[in-house]
């Protein structure tokens, strides 16, 4: 019998990469999908089709929408992914119902199979999933993989409209800003930048919400955020609204205005002397490829392709200029800067939509006022400052210092980090450059430095309270799911009462220095588990471990782990079994609690909640401590 054809379309796909050297690129496919294989081929006019690749069905174990927000540089821009033997296939559609029809049909057929268990809803690239970070590309799937619509815990509606949705006008509806997979049999999984209905917000780290498929359950608040805030560009209707736009400039006078303003990265978009073309003006001093150095400003045309795509430089299209607008304000992508900074003229006719990019973590920088230096840290300086009548810290970023695409995309889930024992970030400016961090600010600065200026003058009390204050900020960090990463004595702070709190959460991701993306030098071992020193893999766990590593610093008051071993003789006495050694001034009841953070496996080690209750449990002399090794 021959096999029946189910459904074929000219797609794209993207190249699989399965040699290192092979360059990425994206080609149109005739795709046919039958009872037996999913084979693509070359069409050329007049020419006898060519296969380029067969795929049998059994040998599939993956079939799943790729959501992703990476700029697709094909014309069609909804991929999906065909994962088999290991390998992953990304096909684009030119729109969501032909991915959809595509995926379905897909699943359908390969339903038996013995499917993964787990599945990367988002693409592989620049060495990492970009889902869930982690840097191996075998890697297991971070979240939950469902081999067929039905096998999801609850039915779909009969008829699935991606678009619909389920709320009505007086829904407070929420988007989730990154994914987030379930972890006890109450949550729901989300899905970043997919609208949820709120149904109780009453707790206020677990909101319970509602799906577009109906499905109610808890999900973490830190992942979500109010629509509103993230509904940029459909409530716009012409770029006449934007700050950006000056209509009726000529070329001369916007020049003029951007030498004026003096800014990297000053921008503007005006009317082209083409009748109906935008031109969009920079202001640089970046040196040009002939090695000019003078401040001066370059233009681009805006180009639109037949389909009415937008693009600049290079080809990243974007169906609308204020789309196009918002990516280069971004990321550079072939300008000579990214946009950084909108230039307008103020004709006072009506209101204009205030800066695009706006977002509720964003400061506004003329209200802060920097003061002196307070020291120098991984991405550049840190200054005093005041804002909104506050002392604060101003942490600049130096440009190559950190990934700052990624860093934005997560802002707002740290500013939403609150606790008294964390330093607050209060949001982050991007106006100016570099871009900074605005963190609260704490009189006695790093705790490393503190606990060796104060050597010999500490008490019992106040280093047991050190290490309280710590574990009750990782225990709420715990419970929000946010993993620190880099935890150590260097990285929290003293408050002028000497209340200790935990600083830079989560920022060793954006860390763009090779160094210490690679293991090497930079890289925090001696503060590091066995489980990210062997295989990058960062959990709560691993935060315990450098806690107990931040428990051996302060009961040192401020001595150098492993004082005089290299990283790598440290990596091996832990694999021998050795741990650090008991501090002087360090009571066994503690010591014992260290240990047990320092267990090879991470499922044997405490949660910071079991920490945080045994430390106050040892600070109440009428209470026993309950913990067990
Ligand atoms: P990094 O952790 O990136 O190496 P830090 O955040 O430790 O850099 O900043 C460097 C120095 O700046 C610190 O050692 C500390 O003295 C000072 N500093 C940083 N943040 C604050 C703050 N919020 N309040 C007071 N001082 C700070």
């Amino acid at each position: 019998m021959y096999p029946r054809v189910i459904l074929k379309a000219t797609l794209y796909k993207k190249s699989q990469q399965k040699r290192r050297t092979s360059p990425c690129n994206y080609k149109e496919r005739y795709f046919v999908l039958n009872t037996e294989e999913l084979t693509y081929s070359e069409r050329r006019p007049g020419k006898k089709p060519i296969e380029k690749g067969c795929i049998k069905l059994s040998d599939i174990t993956c079939v799943e929408v790729v959501r992703s927000n990476v700029p697709i540089p094909c014309e069609f821009k909804y991929p999906f992914q065909v994962v088999y033997d290991s390998y992953y296939l990304y096909v684009f559609a030119p729109d969501n119902d032909c991915r959809l029809k595509w995926v379905r049909a897909l699943k359908e057929v390969t339903k038996h199979n013995e499917v993964s268990l787990y599945y990367h809803p988002d693409f592989w690239g620049d060495g990492r999933w970009r889902c869930c970070d982690r840097p191996q590309k075998q890697s297991a799937g971070c979240s939950e993989y469902f081999p067929s619509e039905c096998a999801s815990k609850k039915p779909l509606p009969p008829t699935p409209d991606p678009q619909r949705r389920v709320s009505t006008s007086e829904d407070r509806i929420v988007v989730a800003l990154k994914n987030f997979v379930p972890q006890e049999d109450t949550d729901i999984p989300l899905h970043k930048d997919e609208e949820y209905v709120v149904i109780d917000s009453s707790e206020p780290n677990w909101w319970r919400v509602k799906d577009r498929d109906g499905n109610i359950g808890t999900v973490p608040f830190l992942y979500i955020t109010e629509k509103h805030s993230k509904d940029s560009f459909k409530s716009f209707k012409s770029i006449e609204d934007y700050e950006w736009y000056n209509k009726d400039i000529a070329r001369a006078e916007a020049e003029a205005l951007l030498m004026k303003e003096d800014k990297e990265g000053a921008f503007m978009v005006r009317d082209s002397r083409q009748a109906g073309v935008y031109t969009v003006s920079v202001f640089t001093k970046a040196p040009g490829s002939n090695g000019e150095k003078n401040p001066r400003i370059k233009h681009y045309l805006i180009r639109e392709t037949e389909k009415s795509l937008f693009y600049l430089a290079e080809k990243y299209l974007f169906p609308s200029i204020p789309e196009l607008i918002h990516y280069h304000q971004h990321n550079a992508a072939g300008l000579i800067t990214r946009l950084r900074y909108c230039v307008s003229l103020d004709t006072g006719n009506g209101p204009r939509m205030k800066e695009l990019t706006s977002e509720r973590w964003e400061l506004n920088a003329e209200e802060i006022t920097q003061g002196e230096e307070l020291g120098s840290g991984q991405f550049g300086l840190v200054f005093k400052g005041l804002w909104q009548g506050q002392a604060v810290a101003i942490k600049t970023i130096r440009e190559d210092a950190m990934s700052e695409e990624e860093f934005k995309e997560e802002a707002e889930i740290m500013t939403k980090l609150s606790h008294p024992k964390l330093v607050q970030l209060y949001g982050v400016c991007t106006q100016r450059s570099p871009i900074c961090l605005v963190t609260e600010f704490l009189e006695n600065g790093c705790l490393t430095d503190f606990l060796r200026s104060q050597r010999g003058q500490l008490s019992q009390k106040t280093l047991l309270g050190m290490c309280l204050d710590i574990s009750e900020a990782m225990a709420y960090l715990e419970s929000s799911n946010f993993i620190h990463r880099d935890l150590a004595a260097r990285n929290c702070l003293v408050s002028k009462d000497l209340v200790v709190k935990v600083s830079d959460f989560g920022m060793t991701r954006y860390v763009l220095d090779d160094q210490y993306r690679s293991f090497t030098t930079k890289f925090p071992v001696k503060w590091s588990s066995p489980e990210v020193i062997k295989f990058s893999k960062f959990s709560s766990k691993s935060d315990v471990w450098s806690y107990g590593v931040l428990m051996w610093e302060v009961y040192s008051e401020g001595k150098l782990p492993y004082e005089y071993r290299s990283n790598m003789e440290v990596v091996e006495s832990l694999n021998a079994g050795q741990r650090l050694l008991k501090p002087r001034l360090c009571p066994e009841t503690v010591y014992q609690l260290m240990q047990w953070c320092w267990k090879e496996k991470p499922e044997d080690r405490p949660s910071f909640a079991l920490l945080f209750h045994d430390l106050a449990s040892l600070d109440d002399p009428m209470s026993p401590g309950h913990f067990q090794l």
